[in-house]
């Protein structure tokens, strides 16, 4: 098809890089776990009780490692959330745990940039995430490593640093839902399929950003993804 059977322009298809190939990895959707590490739960005043839960992010929310994403509009408390993403490879439903991690593809760190203070504020009232989760350029996120080559990713270091200062250092270990666990669950909600990626969640140390900071985020073995802040869009 070209741009000439659509009544409007067609959005640009989203893909990231992928380690060792100049092919690159299709993103579908995004899914996000929230509260999956108890010292974040704790950090934020939640219910360190309730199991962890999920939201989504638009499929162009995600930006490239070494990009310069705008200082969000709408917020005076714009965060940063370093975390491990799954790239899902191959269709399914209701997996077991025991088979999730044959639907994994590969893993990448990316960060979930947040509008804490509409957050805590759509929380309250009980309303839904999106305007404090889901806004452009909310989703940096990294090369993508396939599970070929550097293995599935189960443990060892998940940090973030802001302008060379160490914000957020934890180990994956940590998760209350394991990756296996988090594929399990999601895929008796929705069918998984090629192009999904999954963020699980983020440790303690998030925190606010401001115009000319820089984040980098990394975990064992994926490297590291760069992004600066920009001006206030
Ligand atoms: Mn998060």
């Amino acid at each position: 098809m070209s741009v000439q059977d659509f009544v409007v322009t067609p959005p640009a298809a989203t893909s990231l890089p992928v380690s060792g190939t100049d092919a690159r990895f299709p993103v579908r959707r995004i899914y996000c776990v929230g509260r999956n590490y108890l010292d974040h739960i704790r950090e934020l005043g939640n219910d360190e009780k309730q199991p962890p839960i999920f939201f989504a992010k638009p499929t162009d929310a995600i930006v490239q490692d070494g990009a310069t994403i705008a200082y969000a509009a709408v917020t005076e408390n714009f965060h940063y959330e370093v975390e491990l993403a799954v790239a899902i490879g191959t269709t399914g439903h209701n997996i077991a745990e025991s088979d999730a991690l044959s639907h994994v593809y590969g893993y990448a760190v990316a960060l979930d940039m947040t509008r804490r203070d509409l957050q805590k504020a759509l929380s309250g009232k009980g309303s839904p995430w999106d305007v404090a989760k889901g806004f452009d350029e909310s989703c940096p996120c990294g090369t993508i490593f396939p599970a070929s080559s550097v293995g599935h990713i189960h443990d060892g270091s998940i940090k973030l640093t802001v302008n060379s200062e160490v914000k957020q250092q934890a180990t994956l270990d940590l998760m209350i839902w394991n990756v296996p666990q988090i594929i399990a669950e999601l895929s008796r909600l929705f069918v998984l399929q090629p192009g999904d990626l999954v963020l699980t969640g983020t440790p303690a140390g998030v925190g606010p950003v401001v115009p000319g900071d820089v984040m980098v985020g990394s975990i064992d073995k994926l490297g590291t993804i760069t992004i600066r802040v920009g001006e206030r869009v």
